[in-house]
């Protein structure tokens, strides 16, 4: 199970942190991916812009290989069986500790003028998500490493002080470490709303793309055997994403000799990015217009979203004592 919010375009982070892994677990898993509405409430000034970015969302999902006839891909607000365990998590939830989530001080720092509740207990609604389809392995990226232990929390939580109703879910990606994309100036995450001009998206033009990329943070020329600055790293990392190993390793080891140019790295790696991102976004432009398949998409998905977050509904209140007769 997992998410993400329709608060702006998909971007690399969101790819190679989240979407690849849904894309390679719907052949071995059931899975359970949803577009994260009811999260996107907590920081979005404009609702009216929600309905574009659900649509776009959901169709850079299958525009990036996410089908929905074999998982269930879903609206969060149209399985209302969501906020119903999300109230009986919260009184589980210490706000103490949700004061504290290193996220939620984040945002009232980026939203000083609405610290509303919703943001406090984003993590509950977050752990609601997942516990609700009784889910295992949740594919994110490394930003979320410690929403997902608040999850796993609550799993235990609940089920020792109700009895066994929850497996314990943990991040997930494919034999591999947590992904953190970073971005193009090296000052965080590549990310929907922050970091706008130094993040890859899934919609970008070729053009911007290779504007983006050509203005990345470098230095002025490494010296042979000096420590690689972070900026520099990052570019690697970015190149590693979308270049063979080979073409890698002959810009590392003019790295190493401190012969880089780094316009060379920079033209390599905008090269493959527009390789990368161009068939992702003709494909998510063709779906994001065709009304009946995407509300098809989403009818079916709330189906089967909501038979099984039904069942756990059942199994948690009857856990509490919520059954009278
Ligand atoms: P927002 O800025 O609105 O929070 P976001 O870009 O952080 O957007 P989310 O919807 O919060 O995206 O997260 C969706 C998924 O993408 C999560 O699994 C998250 O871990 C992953 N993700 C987001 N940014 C990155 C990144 N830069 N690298 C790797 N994974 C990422
Ligand atoms: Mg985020």
């Amino acid at each position: 199970m997992s998410g993400i919010r329709p608060t702006g375009f998909l971007h690399l982070g969101n790819y190679f942190g989240a979407v690849r892994n849904y894309v390679r677990m719907q052949d071995e898993y059931t899975c359970y991916f949803m577009v994260a509405d009811l999260h996107a409430l907590t920081t979005l000034n404009e609702t009216k812009e929600l309905k574009g970015h659900v649509r776009r969302v959901m169709a850079e999902n299958i525009a990036c290989g996410l089908d929905p006839d074999r998982v269930a891909f879903y609206c969060q607000s149209h399985v209302p069986e969501t906020t119903e365990l999300y109230l009986f998590l919260n009184m589980l939830a210490k706000v103490g500790e949700l004061e504290k989530t290193p996220t939620f001080k984040d945002k009232i720092r980026l939203q000083p003028q609405n610290i509303n509740a919703g943001l406090l207990t984003y993590p509950v609604l977050q752990a609601a998500d997942i516990l609700l389809q009784r889910a295992h392995l949740v594919p994110v990226g490394k930003d979320q490493e410690q929403h997902l232990e608040i999850a796993r929390d609550f799993a235990i939580r609940f089920n020792k002080r109700f009895g066994e109703v929850f497996p314990e879910p943990y991040a997930f990606n494919f034999g591999e470490n947590l992904a953190r994309v970073p971005s193009l100036d090296g000052a965080g995450k590549m990310s929907k709303s922050e970091n706008q001009n130094a993040t890859l998206y899934l919609a970008d033009d070729d053009e911007t793309i290779r504007k983006k990329v050509m203005k990345a943070k470098t230095d002025s020329g490494a010296e042979a055997g000096s420590p690689m600055p972070e900026s520099i790293g990052n570019l690697f990392q970015l190149l590693r994403l979308v270049a063979p190993e080979e073409t890698v390793e002959v810009f590392m080891a003019h790295y190493m000799a401190g012969t880089i140019r780094y316009g060379d790295m920079k033209k390599e790696l905008a090269e493959g990015m527009v390789k990368f991102i161009a068939p992702i976004r003709e494909r998510a432009a063709a779906i994001q217009d065709d009304d009946a398949y995407l509300r098809r998409v989403m009818e079916q998905g709330a189906v089967k979203a909501r038979a099984n977050a039904q069942v756990t509904i059942g199994l948690a209140k009857e856990a509490i004592g919520l059954v009278y007769y």
